[in-house]
């Protein structure tokens, strides 16, 4: 039997998405037997970033630096904004490397069941940054869900007063799909295929 304190480790990292009991005591031991080399790196590691983690004040990304390092990036277009529900999303886009511009996170999307209101989310700030200017186009990436959808309406809405084009991902999207689990493939597709919003 493991002590105590190993047996909390092993529960802390059950709870992380992907792992279950089983996987977590297989972790823990791998690292045990590592005390010295990942034991300790993880441990640097988490208590680095633990430390460090801020949210981006411009695009509300999550990272060791305010402005992110994607608002930081001056290679970055900055006249391509791309609109996504959550910073797993905007990872997930930025992963397939297709899309050169800057992000704004959302923070959610609009949920009359969860009573997520407009005012919920970050809009007010994703209209101030259209309404600075420099932006010429504005790429909805809500999810393929009836809540993204019902977002990305709402916000296309909002921001039909601008001279920005709008566009949405094209959704050969499974429906219902999160773009987070989508592979990059999919989503380098439904990006590149992005059409205007109607
Ligand atoms: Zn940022």
């Amino acid at each position: 039997m493991a002590s105590q304190e190993i047996e909390a480790l092993a529960q802390s990292l059950a709870r992380l998405p992907g792992l279950g009991p089983r996987s977590a005591r297989r972790a823990v031991l791998w690292l045990v037997k590592r005390r010295e080399t990942a034991l300790a790196q993880l441990v640097a590691a988490l208590a680095e970033v633990q430390a460090r983690l801020v949210e981006c004040d411009i695009c509300g990304n999550v990272d060791t630096q305010d402005p992110c390092g994607v608002c930081a990036d001056p290679r970055r277009d900055p006249r391509a904004l791309c609109v996504v529900e959550d910073v797993a999303d905007l990872w997930a886009l930025d992963r397939s490397r297709l899309f050169t511009g800057r992000y704004h996170v959302l923070g959610g999307r609009l949920s009359a069941l969860d009573g997520v209101g407009p005012e919920d989310l970050s809009i007010g700030s994703l209209i101030g940054r259209v309404e600075q200017g420099g932006i010429d186009e504005v790429v909805l990436a809500m999810n393929a869900t009836l809540e993204g959808q019902t977002t990305a309406h709402y916000i296309a809405e909002r921001l039909e007063a601008f001279p920005v084009r709008i566009t949405q991902l094209a959704h050969g999207l499974p429906v219902g799909g999160e773009l987070d689990y989508l592979d990059e493939g999919t989503l380098a597709q439904a990006l590149r295929a992005r059409r205007p919003v109607a």
